[in-house]
């Protein structure tokens, strides 16, 4: 089964949507990667849904990445008796060391250094900012505040402190812990959340050992100032719309999110754009004008991947809100100003190999208006330098390992297929010719390009370009 679009979908799972039948389902209508949100998945849980997400991946015969993420520095508050409780502007709402469930006056925040740290005057700002506290008394154990914005508050929201200076690292003792499980869970990709400083990344890096790769998630102003030096050491950025929001004003997040596309564009990395994308679909089964707009920019600026948080996770519309981005991409991608969009942001290669042949594959098909761009890539380096050109032709990615299709399941416009090495160059030909009709992305008489390095089966050599018809045997022709 083949996308009829470029840019992939990452889709949140959780309460709404963890069974193997609505995985499935999520698959079925656009989802290309599932990602398990650490701050709500315990270790059991978590390997429950990779082991679902495995079943069903055997189940419709593709690739599917899976993604991590880990909670970081991120301060939540504890539950309630009732999961939820309203507030009023101006009543009182205190924030305290007592672990005991909450109620319309307090909660536990099972934080002791931020209990410590606030000071009256500080702005609390909770659930992405919408409820706004102040602090009016401190006594190091509580923090009384008044409501100065917002009508709820429920488990687990997250609490940002503008306000306040707080000496946190960037792997908390639950994120070594939830690492090492989602690692020996065999996830392909973590994502590490508030990174602030490129040597954030290193600590994790070494506990990773190239099992999974690290995505940085951008949600903090230090790591937009250090954004060039953050990416050279990730793997995969993510645009985190939600904590940026809160953390900068809210109106510097779009010129952001273009200013982090376009780098990740230019450096061949994935890069994830996040949150509230189509917030109201948790609850209405049609998105707003807004959000469809907000979809169409990300898609039209050549981002990687679209996320679904809460819409696929916990709303009342997980499956429809999977199609409805898909449908959104797969309309703006048809649009005829499209391809005219994505062309002005294209980078030039670097001086390798690999880019010149990337480049070259993509002129050659977009002139012969070839059928695919097919690519042999062990690692999966080659794919991420094919994709970086942003081709208006599919690419079929071809690795043995199946890890690495996994992982470039969540790349721009690229169709990742496991297959053997190719023994040599007639079965190259012939594999390349015999999986783009498999796999619906050419007939006989069509005409693909191929990519490949010459020894065969010596990594990181990819130094060859390939013509070839797709004979009437399925096999390649002249
Ligand atoms: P979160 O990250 O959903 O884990 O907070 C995404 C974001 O902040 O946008
Ligand atoms: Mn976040």
């Amino acid at each position: 089964m083949r996308r009829s679009r470029k840019v992939k979908i990452l889709a949140t799972i959780g309460p709404a949507s963890s069974d193997e039948a609505m995985l499935k389902k999520l698959f079925e209508a656009g989802a290309d990667v599932f990602r398990i949100n650490m701050s709500h998945a315990d270790h059991d849980l978590m390997r429950t849904l990779v082991g679902r997400i495995r079943k069903v991946e055997k189940a419709v015969g593709r690739p599917i990445g899976i993604l991590a993420d880990l909670q970081g520095p991120k301060l939540r508050v504890g539950k309630f008796a009732n999961g939820r409780e309203a507030l009023k502007v101006g009543q009182t709402f205190t924030l305290d060391d007592n672990p005991e469930p909450g109620d319309s006056t307090r909660v536990f925040l099972p934080h002791p250094e931020i209990l410590a740290s606030v000071e009256p005057g500080h702005r609390l700002l909770i659930d992405d900012g919408k409820l706004a506290l102040k602090a009016v008394e401190t006594d190091g154990k509580r923090i009384v505040c008044t409501v100065v914005a917002g009508t709820a508050i429920s488990d687990k929201k997250g609490v940002s402190l503008p306000d306040t200076v707080l000496p946190v690292g960037a792997l908390t003792e639950k994120d070594r812990k939830d690492l090492d499980a989602v690692l020996a869970a065999g996830v392909d990709w973590v994502a590490l959340s508030f990174i602030q400083r490129p040597e954030d990344l290193a600590e994790a890096r070494k506990i990773a050992r190239g099992r999974a790769l690290l995505l940085s998630k951008i949600e903090k102003p230090q790591a937009v100032a250090r954004l060039d030096e953050i990416m050279e050491l990730s793997d995969a950025l993510m645009v985190a719309r939600g904590d940026l929001g809160v953390e900068m004003p809210l109106e510097a997040v779009p010129g952001i999110q273009k200013q982090i596309t376009r780098a990740a564009r230019r450096a061949g990395k994935p890069v994830v754009v996040a949150t509230q994308m189509l917030e109201s679909m948790i609850s209405a089964p049609v998105p707003t004008r807004a959000e469809v707009s907000d979809v169409a920019t990300a898609v039209f600026e050549g981002a990687d991947a679209v996320m679904l948080s809460a819409e696929s996770a916990a709303g009342a519309y997980p499956v429809e809100a999977v199609a409805t981005m898909s449908r959104i991409a797969e309309q703006v991608e048809r649009d005829p100003t499209y391809a005219a969009v994505i062309n002005g942001q294209r980078s030039v290669p670097e001086a390798t190999g690999a880019d010149a042949i990337s480049l070259a594959a993509r002129e050659i098909a977009e002139t012969l208006k070839l059928s695919a761009i097919v690519t042999y890539t062990a690692s999966g380096t080659t794919g991420l330098r094919a994709a970086r050109e942003r081709p208006q032709v599919p690419i079929i990615a071809l690795s043995p390992i199946l890890d690495t299709a996994r992982r470039l399941s969540l790349l721009w416009g690229t169709h990742c297929v496991v297959t053997e090495d190719a023994r040599d160059l007639d079965d190259m030909v012939n594999r390349a010719c015999r999986i783009a009709i498999e796999q619906d992305f050419g007939e006989p008489g069509d005409r693909i390009i191929i990519t490949a390095g010459v020894p065969l089966r010596t990594p990181g050599s990819t130094n060859m370009l390939r013509i070839a018809y797709i004979g009437t045997d399925g096999k390649g022709g002249r």
